[in-house]
């Protein structure tokens, strides 16, 4: 017999969560998209992305997923044989890299590992070296998804500061705008890439780029920009079909517009807060399982962790099992062990977005019991642990 009735949660790094707000928002007829409240909806969630991302920059929507930002990012700046310095805290960074290749740039890795964060003097070192000035932008990866390590995206500043580099800083930051905190500006950063699909509890298929001036700068020289990724003709236009060059994503925007103002009815740093706190008592279940057998948090300094993914190794099999065991019996979902190897070693827990203490720690009740059911070994008290992180 199955418990995995009633509401099932779907608990990967992304999609997220869509709270019924934002399902209600965009279960509607097509609207007249000429003119009306579609446009007005476009017009406002403009400034909105930009208070979550802190920033002054702008920002062009694109109808596609974190994939498309991805390119059309580099499309704008970039140009057949410039470099790129590429820092890889797993699957993702490399992902964007062979991105990168296939536009007819060098993609240089610095690669750091799947556990830790990036080294900054590393990356210093590196853009030192690099005296004819080939290298165009650094790629950083403020959350990698596969791993769940969180960046110190300020340092990687400092260092192309320090190095006395021209390159654009451009970090990735699809995972989790508004989960952990993210501040474009003050970090420093020129490019930022996102997508509504995982903190902004968006059904995926919008990203978002955000550039500032010496980005748009960049931009005039770059020959890889083409007309659809042209982040110029999506932003400052008179005409609203401009704006997605073509047919709006109409209910997209619907929801958007509904979920940016749950976020801001919350609080920006509110929301932040929740996913720290959550995040403390995933951590808390998870060095407690670890305490015996096989499990263990992949991240092993706090200040590296990401409030709105975590992976965790759990043994080889183990972690395919775990999930098939999730989802037939409890309702539900883990994340796979992306770009891990062996990938049934591992699994993530997705709390992005729209989640609250009860799914948290329901999540953790339905873990351990799977572990007794499985027989997997593991160290006792996680939910007490759980419990007293959250108080
Ligand atoms: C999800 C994610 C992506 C890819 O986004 P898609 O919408 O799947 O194309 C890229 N980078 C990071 C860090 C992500 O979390």
């Amino acid at each position: 017999m199955s418990l995995a009735h009633g509401h099932h949660y779907l608990a990967i790094p992304g999609p997220s969560v869509i709270p019924d707000r934002v399902q209600r928002a965009m279960h509607r007829a097509s609207p007249n998209i000429y003119e009306g409240e579609l446009h007005e909806i476009t017009r406002s969630v403009i400034p909105d992305l930009k208070r979550v991302a802190r920033t002054e920059a702008q920002v062009a929507l694109y109808i596609g997923n974190g994939h498309a930002a991805w390119e059309a990012a580099l499309a704008n700046v970039t140009s057949p044989g410039d470099r790129v310095l590429v820092l890889a805290t797993g699957r993702f960074g490399h992902g964007w890299s062979e991105m990168a290749r296939t536009l007819g740039l060098e993609p240089q890795i610095l690669d750091f590992g799947e556990e830790s964060d990036v080294d900054p003097a590393r990356v210093e070192e590196a853009l030192k070296a690099d005296r004819e000035g080939r290298i165009k932008a650094v790629l950083s990866v403020f959350v990698d998804t596969s791993t769940s390590v969180l960046s110190d995206v300020g340092a990687v500043r400092q260092a192309i500061d320090n190095a006395g580099h021209s390159a654009l800083l451009m970090c990735d930051c699809i995972a989790s705008l508004g989960c952990d905190r993210f501040e474009m500006d003050d970090w420093g950063v020129d490019v930022t890439v996102t997508g509504c699909q995982k903190g902004l509890m968006t059904p995926p298929g919008m990203s978002f780029v955000f550039f500032n001036e010496k980005a748009e700068a960049a931009r005039e020289s770059a020959q890889n920009v083409t007309h659809y990724w042209d982040w110029q003709r999506r932003t400052g236009v008179e005409e609203y079909y401009q704006y997605f060059d073509g047919t709006a994503p109409t209910h997209h925007l619907y929801g958007l517009r509904e979920a940016l103002d749950m976020i801001f009815e919350e609080g920006l740093e509110a929301v932040w807060a929740r996913h720290r706190r959550l995040a403390g008592a995933i951590w808390a279940a998870g060095e407690t399982w670890a305490q015996e057998g096989p499990m263990r948090l992949n991240v092993k300094d706090i200040s590296q962790r990401s409030c709105a993914v975590t992976s965790v190794g759990i043994g080889e099999g183990n972690g395919d099992r775990l999930r098939a065991f999730m989802e037939h019996e409890m309702g539900v979902t883990l994340g796979i062990g992306l770009g891990r190897d062996p990938s049934s070693a591992w699994f993530r827990i997705g709390h992005m977005g729209h989640v609250n203490a009860h799914m948290v720690m329901g999540l953790l009740g339905c873990i351990e019991t799977g572990l007794s059911a499985l027989q997997i070994p593991h160290g006792r008290g996680a939910l007490d642990a759980a419990a007293e992180a959250l108080v």
